[in-house]
């Protein structure tokens, strides 16, 4: 079994999502006392998100690029950044190691292939859906068409990450109005929607709607294990 690596922390609230997936996907492919080879560098969240906004990316790719480092140096295999927005800088991060990193929207572009969707719905912070680093690597690399929700939609997808989901708050009626920005993806063509930020498989699970859901956590979390085991 290889060690997989993971920069966590953006926020804990997924990264606990991610360990727990870990080890239940190797616990099922392995079975008994087996559970998944981690290590991890785990980041203060409230310094990243002050200096996304701020829009010094610089920092934080290089806050990153010394996490995975750390991760290198801690024997992992390969490493995952455990956060949509945060493969703005994965390029650079990347070029600071010899291990190589499993990309969130590889993983989760590989998944819409095996299941046939064309035409894909973005949900996920402002930075992921309105810039290109995210959607036009899904776009690029598996011709996958790839819509987003309307200006004013994503500002109410984004305050919900920063103010709700990212402190640990679930809260009824933020589902309810993400599922209307679902709802309106689908009625513009969408056949499936990407929750392309990996707190929200906290708010939004299979039984709340009838739109296939690509969790990022969920989606991640299992390439990881295969990876791990190949
Ligand atoms: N975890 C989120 C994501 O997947 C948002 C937090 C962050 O900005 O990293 O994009």
């Amino acid at each position: 079994m290889k060690t997989i690596g993971l920069i966590g922390g953006m926020s804990w609230e997924s990264t606990a999502s991610y360990y727990q997936q870990l080890n239940q996907g190797i616990k099922q492919h392995l079975g008994g006392l087996h559970s998944a080879k981690i290590v991890m560098v785990s980041v203060d969240f409230a310094e990243i998100e002050a200096l996304q906004h701020m829009g010094d990316w610089q920092k934080t790719a290089e806050i990153l690029a010394n996490a995975a480092l750390s991760l290198e140096a801690a024997g992992a295999d390969f490493f995952l950044i455990c956060t949509n927005t945060m493969h703005k800088v994965a390029d650079y991060v990347t070029q600071a190691v010899s291990i190589p990193l499993l990309h969130i929207a590889d993983a989760t572009g590989q998944q819409l292939v095996t299941e046939k969707i064309s035409k894909v719905g973005l949900l996920g912070t402002k930075f992921t859906m309105e810039q290109d680093f995210y959607k036009q690597r899904i776009i690029n690399k598996f011709a996958i068409d790839v819509i987003v929700p309307t200006d004013k939609e994503q500002d109410l997808i984004h305050s919900v990450i920063y103010q709700e989901l990212c402190l640990g708050k679930v809260s009824n009626s933020s589902r309810d109005r993400y599922l209307k920005v679902i709802e309106n993806l689908v009625e513009r063509g969408a056949e499936g929607v990407i929750l392309g930020c990996t707190e929200i498989g906290l708010l939004i699970e299979k039984q709340h709607t009838s739109t296939p859901l690509f969790d990022t956590t969920h989606i991640h979390a299992l390439a990881a294990v295969a990876q791990s085991l190949k």
